[in-house]
């Protein structure tokens, strides 16, 4: 099974994309969470990207393909991966679309994940981040256990000014994906991204017949 989460930043891909996951048992490709762990590692990668992702802006498609490839090529991804993050314009789906084609593999459809812009600038202003995990947390909506409050930080293109720029972006060239994805015929799963952690979980396993 190939799924790609799509859904503007803060929708609450990474979330749904995780519980997906395991639930499938295939892995979660998250080209965002590749790239900080490049940054943080102080990689070639994470030195070229940083600046790009500071920015709220996106990283050039061919320091990302590379990523797509590799993490396809692990053997826990034999029977599929769930895409979150990835692709983001339409040339990274066209060239996806090559990669899975290559590889005889088809993609099975798009879970947007749909949220008003306000509740993102919400969600994100809360947002805070395991260093030493990657898990995500909200201080609100899903506080982290009281041994790892203390070490939660703030990702810094979470700040209300890259924010903005990051839903600038989704909207100019990410969003456009959802036409070009119900133009070729895939399915584009379309799912109320505001509800509990739970209620939405529940939705995409009902819409996905899991
Ligand atoms: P995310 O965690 O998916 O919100 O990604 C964080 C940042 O990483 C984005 O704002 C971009 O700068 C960069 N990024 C992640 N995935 C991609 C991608 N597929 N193409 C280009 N840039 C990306």
């Amino acid at each position: 099974m190939h799924l790609i989460l799509l859904g503007a930043p803060g929708a609450g891909k990474g979330t749904q994309g995780s519980t997906l996951a395991e639930n499938l048992g295939i892995p979660k490709i998250a080209t965002g969470d590749i790239l900080r762990n490049a940054v943080r590692d102080g990689t070639d990668l994470g030195r070229k990207a940083k600046e790009f992702m500071d920015a709220g802006e996106l990283v050039p498609d061919e320091l990302i393909l590379g990523l797509v490839r590799e993490a396809l090529a692990q053997p826990s991804a034999g029977a599929g991966a769930i895409f979150d993050g990835f692709p983001r314009n339409v040339a990274q789906a066209t060239s996806l679309a090559g990669i899975l084609e290559e590889q005889g593999r088809t993609l099975d459809g798009i879970v947007l994940l749909d949220v008003p812009d306000d509740v993102i600038v919400e969600r994100m202003s809360g947002r805070r981040t395991d260093p030493e995990t990657g898990e995500v947390y909200h201080v609100r909506h899903n506080p982290p256990p009281a041994e790892v409050a203390e070490r939660v930080v703030q990702r810094p293109d979470d700040r209300e000014e890259t924010v903005r720029n990051r839903l600038r972006v989704y909207a100019a060239q990410t969003a456009p994906l959802i036409e070009h994805y119900q133009s070729e015929g895939v399915p584009v799963h379309r799912i109320d991204g505001t509800g509990s952690i739970t209620a939405i979980q529940e939705a995409i396993s009902l819409r996905l017949g899991l």
